[in-house]
């Protein structure tokens, strides 16, 4: 049974690190020696990741497939193809279909990896990134040392914002 606990120094970094969903029934574990040695992952101002994540920002990890392990303890996990994405081609979006609580992201763009919701983790790696900076509401703190792309944050023609 995962610590429920949101406090982050309850969870000191470790190469595992194990979140699970409000209710229980799916549980995910990423092994990966890197995960709180550098900043990891990024944050998603996109307006499909805000309603996947609820919130003004989504905070997502890009991590291969065989790092994390998921299990589904009561056959709960569902998949939404979401084909209202701006590049056209679809995402897979895994959630919870007992409490709705986003687990994970797949597209054909990142082949043998997955996009983690880390909103279900205890702790959270420091992202490296942040994309789509012009959706960004102005409201928000600057997060410092967090680098951020104007629309994509990866491949060829990702552009930084000053
Ligand atoms: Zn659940």
């Amino acid at each position: 049974m995962p610590d429920l606990t949101g406090d982050p120094n309850q969870h000191p970094p470790t190469d595992s690190l194990t979140g699970s969903c409000l209710c229980g029934s799916i549980t995910v574990t990423i092994n990966d020696s890197e995960l709180f040695t550098k900043p990891r992952g990024h944050l998603c101002h996109c307006s499909n990741c805000r309603k996947v994540a609820g919130s003004y920002v989504s905070s997502n990890l890009l991590i291969e497939a065989e790092k994390v392990d998921i299990q589904d303890r009561d056959g709960t996990l569902k998949t939404y193809e979401d084909r209202a994405t701006g590049s056209g081609n679809p995402v897979f979006r895994s959630f919870c279909s007992v409490d709705g609580n986003p687990v994970k992201s797949e597209t054909g763009a990142y082949p043998g990896k997955v996009i983690l919701k880390m909103g279900m983790m205890p702790r959270i790696p420091q992202p490296e990134m942040e994309g789509f900076g012009l959706h960004r509401h102005a409201w928000q703190g600057k997060h410092e040392g967090i680098t951020m792309y104007e629309v994509k944050w990866a491949g060829p023609d990702r552009k930084p914002m000053e």
